[in-house]
């Protein structure tokens, strides 16, 4: 398994901690055995002001989204990591979810939810696949309809590809997706890989095998390249992308330099009907 699986614990470890405030904006039940000691101890190492807060905001945000989108009949979470969405969000009937991530994680997962007695809420399906590879023909074999819109969820996953598999990744997508298919996610500013405030994180990142590769300040041109319109931009702290999590109130202007900051997007692709 790539070192990089281990930030999927680390995320986990946020939303334990979330999960345990008593004005939690989410539940994730399964978070804490799922992060486990690695999880924890990884999320004291990386932490930093505004990082946990973020993982945070940046879950109730795409939980909203795929509430908003699960009745497209298909959703894709694109490294999936420790995700439990399958199991705690409610799901319409018929909903089909493909998890796809590197095969021993998800492996290890489904082990993991099955000792602890976790039911899916919807039919989920695995997908062990490398998100640079032959990713597509892994998940049509898995069932996912190429002719049916999909909604495709990129969380915490581009800034650990290069810029130009990123690109790859994301074009090939919007190539392969029928007229109507959305894509979210999150995407990393090139301030923050220049920043002094992540200079400390992001060198632990890279003592521990995985570092952040790839961040852009023009996440709207960098999505439009790649085949994709961006229907909402949201920087955490904004309103609806805060939940009274962000500490900086208000939130940094976009322009500003020298500051770690992320972008939450929802896109659309433009193929024509
Ligand atoms: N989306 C989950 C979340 O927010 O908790 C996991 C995010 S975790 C920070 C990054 C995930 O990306 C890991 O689960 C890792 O295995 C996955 N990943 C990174 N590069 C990958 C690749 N080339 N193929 C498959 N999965 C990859």
């Amino acid at each position: 398994m790539h070192a990089v699986a281990a930030t999927a614990r680390w995320t986990a470890a946020a939303r334990a901690k979330e999960s345990r405030r008593e004005d939690a904006i989410f539940t994730d039940p399964y978070a804490d055995q799922l992060a486990g000691l690695e999880g924890t101890t990884l999320f004291a190492r990386y932490d930093n002001p505004g990082v946990g807060e973020f993982i945070s905001i940046r879950t109730r945000y795409l939980d909203d989204l795929i509430r908003r989108h699960a009745g497209l009949g298909q959703v894709v979470l694109l490294a999936a990591g420790m995700d439990t969405r399958s199991v705690r969000l409610p799901w319409p009937p018929g909903a089909v979810l493909y998890e796809v991530d590197q095969a021993d994680l998800l492996e290890e997962k489904d082990k993991r939810l099955a000792e602890l007695g976790a039911r899916h809420a919807c039919d989920r399906r695995a997908v062990g696949a490398d998100l640079t590879g032959d990713w597509p023909a892994a998940l049509r074999e898995a069932g996912w309809d190429p002719a049916a819109p999909t909604l495709w969820v990129a969380e915490g996953l581009l800034f650990y590809l290069p810029e130009p598999a990123a690109r790859l990744l994301l074009e090939r997508i919007a190539g392969a997706a029928a007229p109507g298919s959305v894509l979210a996610g999150d995407l990393l500013s090139h301030q923050s890989m220049i920043s002094e405030f992540s200079r400390e994180g992001l060198r632990r990142l890279t003592e521990d095998g995985c570092p952040w590769l790839f961040g852009t300040d023009e996440p709207e041109e960098f999505l439009s390249g790649c085949g994709w319109r961006v229907t909402e931009l949201r920087m955490p702290g904004e309103e609806g992308a805060s939940y009274g999590r962000w500490p900086w109130n208000p939130p940094l202007p976009r322009e500003a330099k020298g500051f770690p900051q992320n972008f939450l997007f929802v896109a659309a692709n433009d193929r024509p009907l």
